[in-house]
């Protein structure tokens, strides 16, 4: 069984309320009609994409220590400095459009049992959820320090491909996404006014 979550944290982030809430969001975006097959589409290839980023960026040095040198609550863990935003503005509606249109369920977004540092999934060993359950814009943030290491190892060009990839995709699903709730609103209104 996993620890409890703590609710009164060192940055003042009540986890447990943080994790209801997007746990909620989550569910609502999913509730809000069916999928194009387009939408479909895009939130597999996205699925894919996040998963195929990370492989190919592998374990990185440069995320092992970046956060050591800032002021709390960002150096609670070594390493994630980028890591240490917003849980809400890091899960977007676009992100749990595509996170939840593809596999993750509310059940999936499971922080690890720690005092929340920025984003609640943020902890001692880095994210506690699998790339797969990550917003995308996680697996394409590339720090200097990571881009640095990537091209050392000779891989930063593919990684940065997939990335831009990724973002296209992503930008393609906020514009069906968007285009199919607007008509759906505009059918709605003409089916109450005639
Ligand atoms: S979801 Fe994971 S990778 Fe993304 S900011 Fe939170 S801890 Fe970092």
């Amino acid at each position: 069984m996993p620890s409890p979550l703590p609710s009164a944290l060192s940055d003042g982030v009540d986890k447990r309320e943080t994790l209801r809430g997007l746990r909620r969001a989550l569910r609502k975006v999913r509730a809000s009609g069916r999928l194009s097959d387009h939408e479909k589409d895009l939130v597999l290839r996205l699925r894919v994409s996040r998963e195929r980023i990370a492989e190919e960026a592998g374990s990185l040095e440069a995320c092992a220590q970046c956060a050591a040198s800032y002021p709390l609550p960002a150096s609670t863990w070594a390493g994630g400095y980028c890591c240490s935003g917003r849980t809400e503005a890091l899960f977007d509606e676009i992100e749990l459009a595509a996170l939840g249109g593809a596999s993750t369920r509310p059940r999936h977004l499971r922080p690890p049992p720690s005092p929340a540092a920025g984003c609640i999934f943020r902890g001692a060993r880095g994210c506690s959820l699998p790339p797969v359950h990550r917003p995308n814009k996680c697996l394409r943030y590339l720090c200097v320090d990571a881009q640095r290491e990537l091209h050392a190892r000779g891989g930063l060009d593919l990684v940065e491909a997939l990335c831009r990839d990724n973002e296209h995709q992503f930008e393609q699903l906020a514009r069906v996404r968007l285009a199919r709730l607007e008509a759906s609103f505009c059918e709605e209104l003409a089916r109450r006014v005639f």
